[in-house]
């Protein structure tokens, strides 16, 4: 804590990246901010493990949106964040992953600093990176991706879907966030775009917790309902060199196909 010129406390908060979940991917950084908070805003997205290590003492408070579910409005979160602030604590706003990919921190950046309060950005390690590293996933690779594209399967009410023709015409490895619930018109947007039904698609849930799955499919053969969430959908070339990924039987278009 900081006392100012009048020897009152001075907030701050810093937007802390958790990683993908496992509290081993957390950066030094996110600790020691765990370890002085005097509060900490957290996503649904961060397990009990990571929030244990908050200082003793320190109010913990969800501020979890899931779609779908009962969710924080963002403005509540917002004037959360302004109002312990200025109330002199040290506020960590603890966000799933990256806090800067779609974490909406962007958004709760702006408005800490339209109310002048100190803030610092801590990084995470993006749930669309580890995913697939986890599995044995090289997202770019010299002889089959040139980079890759971290997309939103869902995009906002108000915004337009992704460039899908834009982005197969690439070829980058798509790294698709939120698709778990919309991976038939994924798909299907996908073929429609112009992309080959037998790419290779991993797919990741849980990615670095316990009840961490995988399976690896072709664009044609993705369906719905075995999938888990949260999960990253990576599709491309190198999601063909998941490890150990558990073959499962899809059924796509009434037929069954054995990957
Ligand atoms: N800021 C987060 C992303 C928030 S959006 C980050 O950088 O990772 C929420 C989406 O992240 C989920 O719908 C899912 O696609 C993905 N996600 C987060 N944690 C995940 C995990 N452990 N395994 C798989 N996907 C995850």
């Amino acid at each position: 804590m900081t006392a100012n010129v009048n020897g009152m406390r001075r907030g701050r908060v810093a937007l802390v990246g958790a990683g993908p979940g496992d509290p081993d991917l957390l950066t030094v950084k996110a600790v020691r901010a765990l370890s002085e908070a005097d509060v900490v805003l957290h996503d649904d997205l961060v397990p009990p493990s990571i929030l244990a290590l908050a200082r003793n003492g320190a109010r913990i408070v969800a501020v979890g949106k899931r779609g779908g579910c009962q969710s924080t409005p963002q403005a509540f979160i917002e004037h959360l964040l302004v109002r312990e602030a200025r109330a002199g604590h040290f506020v960590v706003r603890l966000k799933g992953g990256d806090p800067f990919v779609f974490g909406r921190g962007g958004e709760e950046l702006a408005a800490l600093r339209a109310a002048g309060i100190e803030v610092e950005i801590v990084p995470g390690i993006t749930s669309g990176l580890a995913a697939p590293a986890v599995v044995g996933i090289p997202v770019t690779h010299r002889a089959w991706a040139h980079g890759v594209a971290l997309v939103t399967g869902h995009a906002a009410d108000d915004a337009a879907e992704p460039d899908w023709t834009a982005l197969v015409a690439s070829r980058l490895t798509l790294v698709i966030y939120m698709g778990a619930r919309r991976v038939a018109q994924l798909r299907d947007s996908l073929i429609a775009a112009g992309m080959a039904r037998a790419t290779p698609v991993a797919v990741i849930a849980n990615a670095t917790r316990a009840d961490q799955a995988t399976q690896v499919t072709t664009l044609a053969a993705l369906v719905e309902c075995a999938i888990a969430s949260p999960a990253i959908i990576v599709v491309g070339d190198v999601a063909a060199l998941a490890a150990n990924a558990q073959p499962v039987a899809l059924k796509a278009a009434g037929a069954d196909v054995q990957i």
